[in-house]
């Protein structure tokens, strides 16, 4: 299959070229589209033969299930069997915008897209583009981010021609996407509303709206000996090809240990990478080196960590060594994702 690929960005909606890409989605086919977190792969909600072809298109385990992107508080309705109070003032809070909400599902959702659960993901995107995609879809789409299964999610639709050109239809271009790492998700099915998955829109910010929310204890530990609650989260995401260590300290002595590391797996020719920051980064005497932004500035690290994760597999990097990051704000969601692609393997030097 040839896939096409059209520029769009918020400023420029091309509202023929959105009418073709909804008509791909209503016929059962597959659009990538730019969102604030990551570009999302699109179909049919709706449709069980396009959640089947998202999974096949991805690699996907089909036990994983997909978020349902809606683009108006009217379209969420038909989908779930009740909109609980709690659903309703998240809504009002963060939608559109970068949240994720578990809810019963309703019959008219199949089990396809919900990968066979009796609840259902929701999110209204903020970005333009995908809104208006939505709507031209038919006001329901399934979509998964746009990356083969184990591959750092895509923030640039570069990303997502490497690993999805030739597999689907479409891929709309919207440019750099903002945020850089996947929507919170919350789960709104249980009595406690629960954090599944961290993103920019954090625990405090969820407590100023409903004053309790706990968090899946599977989130930063891998050793609670139990299954996450998101089933995705169980699958080993992001993994860089080169074995990734994460280092936590005082910046000196993690700057000391990583360059020993470096220094030995180089004697044995190892091609070696390292994630700092602006601050830090001239310090590391590494084949590759690469700044994820400025501590002071969490969001740019959030932008560019799967970007420098992608740049790593293609400069066939074999042992990565990185700084660790504060798990407070958003920071929280960027050691998620990275103690993830580490595989939990972080060293404490003090
Ligand atoms: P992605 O679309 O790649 O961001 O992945 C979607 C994430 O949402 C995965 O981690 C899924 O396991 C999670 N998810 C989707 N639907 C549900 C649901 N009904 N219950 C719990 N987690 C879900
Ligand atoms: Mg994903």
């Amino acid at each position: 299959m040839d896939t096409k690929v059209i520029r769009m960005d918020e400023q420029h909606i091309d509202p023929a070229a959105l009418r073709e890409a909804g008509d791909i989605i209503k016929a059962g086919g597959l659009v990538a589209f730019p969102t604030e977190t990551v570009y999302g792969l699109g179909g049919d909600a709706l449709n069980p033969e396009s959640s089947r072809k998202i999974y096949a298109a991805k690699g996907r385990p089909s036990d994983n299930p997909l978020i349902v992107h809606i683009a108006d508080m009217a379209a969420l309705k038909a989908i779930v069997k009740e909109i609980p109070e709690s659903a309703e003032r998240l809504a009002e809070a963060f939608w559109p915008g970068p949240l994720t909400m578990i809810l019963m599902k309703s019959d008219l959702v199949p089990c396809e897209t919900t990968g066979g659960l009796d609840t259902v993901a929701v999110r209204m995107p903020v970005h333009k583009v995908a809104r208006e995609f939505i709507r031209a879809a038919g006001g329901y789409v399934a979509a998964p981010s746009a990356n083969r299964s184990g591959r750092p999610s895509p923030t640039e639709a570069k990303y997502v021609a490497e690993d999805m050109d030739g597999r689907i239809e479409m891929i709309i271009d919207g440019g750099d996407v903002e945020i850089g790492l996947e929507s919170t998700i919350v789960d709104l099915t249980v009595p406690q509303p629960m954090i599944l998955r961290p993103g920019h829109i954090t625990k405090e910010m969820l407590e100023d709206v409903l004053t309790c929310v706990e968090e899946d204890c599977t989130m930063m530990r891998d050793d609670s000996g139990q299954a996450p609650k998101a089933p995705g989260m169980k699958y080993r995401h992001y993994a860089p090809k080169g074995d990734l260590t994460i280092v936590a300290g005082t910046e000196d002595v993690v700057a000391s240990y990583i360059n020993e590391q470096l220094a030995e797996q180089r004697l044995i020719g190892k091609k070696t990478g390292v994630i700092g920051t602006d601050r830090t980064i001239g310090c590391y005497h590494a084949d590759v080196c690469k700044s994820a932004g400025n501590r002071e500035d969490e969001g740019t690290i959030a932008r560019e960590l799967y970007r420098i994760l992608r740049e790593f597999d293609d400069e066939s990097v074999e042992v990565i060594y990185s700084e660790a990051f504060d798990t407070s704000g958003i920071g929280q969601a960027i050691m998620n994702r990275l103690l993830k692609a580490a595989g939990h393997k972080v060293v404490n030097v003090q």
